[in-house]
């Protein structure tokens, strides 16, 4: 019995494997003593009647477990149990109700059958072939005189039966499953080959037994980018008013055509691009190419018909040494591209890059066995969020799934000024007040907090580019985090990670919380994960905002430009129309800049327009617009202010402007500024009729002496 246990123990099978192979031989011994024991199988035997109970029970627990619909993978430990228990329990069968001569035994024919249609291993349907003789003998045995050519007989059959099966069927099968197999291998390679296309995978195939996985984290990946692209392809066409932008990739050396937004449908057929074209220039040298009054000899190699392209521009993406792609975009209306168009073109293709990237980054997460479901959440929230403050909000949330906390911060660092800035703050609020309480007051110490890059965690995680603390240590209260005078007295956990842009530190995000180890290592895998995509997230809303501030900018200013005043405008008067509430627009004019810039040059005059828009800026409230309206005007909206207010207000403006000294090569001089007031709703409805009362009252100044201010209603 000890050998049997320990041999049982050293095929490492499991509890109910174990209990199956316990019950078959127990069955196979009942069957043997019923062949020794001529009269132990008549009807009714109490050893038969238990064994074939247990037996059924063992069966339908087998059963269920392969027929259960998430059923682990294939195992040929499974396999070889459920045939042996189907076998042996028809020998059961067979044996109680009469042996060889009984009714039931040509369940064994079409069980054999059957078996060797569906066995996967060979050796398994060997060891099933062996036990159906053995069990045929042991129950033949018992069932009297002639038995001994009836078994030869009845084994004959099997075999016979056995054959047929493995030679006809068995091919069948076979043939059937290989083409399934092909069909799946080949949906692989293609995947696989966009992937490696998009740098996703490595070149070497990956290791067969996670083929599988591979595949759909690769689809997913491939997906996303694919949708990314088209859609960043569309949005760059209407901006930049294109008849084609087109994504070429270079794959195995060649160029392909992988996505393009089109005015029109001549582009080639087929991906494969016949030759680089008017781009072999930049595949040797990737520079940005810009070409002009194009010919139709010189058709962008992803045209399969003729276009009468006129401008192109061409811009390499490239990592490091190596062309990864070409950006292209074209015109039919011979407007050549400017060099503002160029640098968006440059911008969008470091968009594609990054896009790759992130995806890249994120496949490689994935497959270092982190697959966990909120990871695919996080990243989902993360790639949806834009702006700053969003980006903050979804990554809070994304992370308080993975590791609940009681305080989290994101901070960004400045390397030339060496100082962290805190840019968000969260301190869930679910906690319990008594115990909120604590964190809230350490949270509202930290917000806009700039400290300089000392000794705390932040600044280590910063200088080492790793979490920090190493290890999964309890945190003594004094330890310093941000900067001594902020402690996180109440954390016993504490993890600092730094937001990595390649090899730039972009900033940190720092997480506390009371309980001990509240961040344990496989969490702090996953959290690292999550990090990057914070910081990709972080550089994206960086470069938006960036971009956005140049679309809404006056250049020379600095002041909000005309297209964005009317935007926000808008935006003011319909809360106004809603809330009922009333706001004032300040309408001005340089006095004589005309004069100025004759007098004393060009640049003397954008000096003074700065100078005046500083004024302005300098004066106006956080809620204020103040834009430049044109030339040397400009124009202030200011919300919940009537008339009188924004007249008080304009004088103001209109003295400290007077005051400056202007300085130029011909000596000091002085500005004055005429100004006019309208009021919503007193003075207009609407805005366009507002900014016409404003310029009413501007031009009541300028012929009443200028320097002053004038109210719309003065004039009526
Ligand atoms: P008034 O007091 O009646 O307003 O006289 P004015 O000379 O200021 O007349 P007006 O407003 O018509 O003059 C606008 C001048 O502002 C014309 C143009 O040369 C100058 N100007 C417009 N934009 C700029 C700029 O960006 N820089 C400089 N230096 N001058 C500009
Ligand atoms: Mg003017
Ligand atoms: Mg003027």
């Amino acid at each position: 019995m000890t050998t049997l246990a320990r041999t049982l123990h050293g095929l490492r099978l499991r509890a109910r494997e174990r209990w199956s192979l316990l019950v078959l031989l127990a069955t196979w011994l009942v069957l043997a003593v019923g062949a020794a024991t001529p009269t132990a199988f008549d009807e009714g035997s109490p050893a038969l009647a238990a064994s074939l109970m247990v037996f059924a029970a063992t069966l339908v627990r087998a059963l269920a477990r392969e027929l259960r619909p998430n059923a682990a993978t294939y195992s040929q430990t499974h396999e070889l149990e459920l045939g042996l228990l189907i076998i042996t329990g028809t020998y059961l069968l067979i044996a109680v109700t009469g042996g060889l001569a009984s009714p039931a035994h040509p369940l064994v024919y079409a069980l054999a059958s059957f078996l060797l249609l569906l066995h996967r291993a060979r050796w398994i349907a060997g060891v099933w072939l062996a036990s159906i003789a053995l069990l045929e003998v042991a129950v033949g045995w018992s069932s009297g005189h002639d038995s001994g050519a009836r078994i030869a007989f009845h084994l004959s059959y099997i075999a016979f039966f056995a054959a047929g099966n493995l030679l006809i069927l068995g091919a069948l099968v076979r043939r059937l499953r290989g083409e399934h197999a092909q069909r799946l291998a080949d949906e692989l390679t293609h995947i696989r080959q966009e992937a490696r296309d998009f740098r996703l995978v490595a070149a070497a195939a990956p290791r067969k037994s996670r083929d599988a996985e591979e595949a759909q984290l690769t689809q997913s990946a491939v997906h996303a980018i694919h949708e990314q692209v088209a859609f960043s392809l569309e949005l760059i066409r209407g901006d930049l008013e294109l008849h084609t932008c087109a994504l070429l990739w270079m794959s195995e050396e060649e160029l392909v055509l992988k996505r393009a937004a089109s005015a029109g449908a001549a582009l080639v057929g087929a991906p494969e691009l016949a030759n680089p074209g008017v781009l072999a220039g930049l595949l040797r040298n990737p520079r940005t190419l810009v070409l002009k009054n194009m010919s139709e000899k010189h058709l962008p190699p992803y045209y399969g018909a003729p276009v009468a392209v006129t401008d192109l521009c061409a811009v390499p993406l490239v990592r490091g040494e190596r062309l990864l792609g070409v950006l292209c975009a074209d015109r039919i209306d011979a407007r050549p591209f400017t060099a503002a168009e160029q640098d968006k073109l440059t911008a969008a293709a470091q968009h594609v890059l990054r896009t790759v990237d992130h995806e890249r980054a994120f496949i490689t997460a994935m497959r270092s066995r982190y697959e966990h479901e909120q990871l695919y959440r996080a990243s989902e929230l993360l790639s949806g969020a834009l702006g700053l403050e969003a980006l903050y909000g979804k990554s809070f949330e994304a992370i308080r799934a993975i590791a609940p906390y009681d305080l989290a911060a994101i901070s960004t660092y400045d390397e030339h000024a060496e100082a962290h800035r805190v840019l968000a703050v969260d301190v869930p609020g679910d906690r319990d007040p008594n115990h909120g309480a604590g964190w809230r007051s350490i949270a509202e110490s930290l917000r806009d907090r700039v400290f300089e890059h000392g000794s705390g965690l932040v600044a280590m995680a910063t200088k080492n580019r790793h979490f920090m603390p190493a290890a999964d240590e309890r945190v003594e209260p004094e330890t310093v985090v941000f900067d001594v005078h902020t402690r996180l007295r109440p954390a016993q956990s504490v993890l600092v990670l730094p937001l990595l842009h390649g090899e730039k530190v972009l900033g940190t995000l720092t997480l506390a919380a009371a309980r001990e180890r509240q961040f344990p290592r496989a969490t702090r895998e996953i959290l690292r994960v999550l990090s990057h995509q914070l910081s990709v997230g972080l550089q994206n809303a960086r470069m938006y905002r960036a971009m956005e501030e140049r679309a809404t900018t006056d250049g020379l200013t600095g002041l909000t430009n005309h297209r964005a005043f009317q935007e926000r405008l808008a935006q003011i008067h319909a809360l106004a129309e809603r809330t009922g509430r009333n706001f004032s627009l300040i309408l001005t004019d340089i006095d004589h800049f005309k004069k100025v810039n004759d007098t004393y040059g060009h640049p003397i005059g954008d000096a003074v327009l700065k100078r005046v828009a500083a004024v302005f800026a300098g004066r106006a409230r956080k809620v204020d617009i103040v834009a430049r309206y044109g030339g040397e005007e400009f124009v202030l909206v200011l919300p919940d202010t009537d008339a009188e207010g924004a007249a008080i207000f304009a004088n103001k403006l209109r003295e400290e402007v007077a005051a400056q000294t202007m300085t130029s090569d011909q000596g000091p001089f002085a500005v004055t500024i005429s100004m006019g007031v309208a009021e919503y709703p007193t003075d207009g409805h609407a805005t366009a009729e507002l900014i016409e009362r404003a310029d009413q009252a501007l031009y009541h100044c300028k012929h009443n002496g200028r320097n002053c201010v004038t109210r719309a209603s003065q004039l009526a």
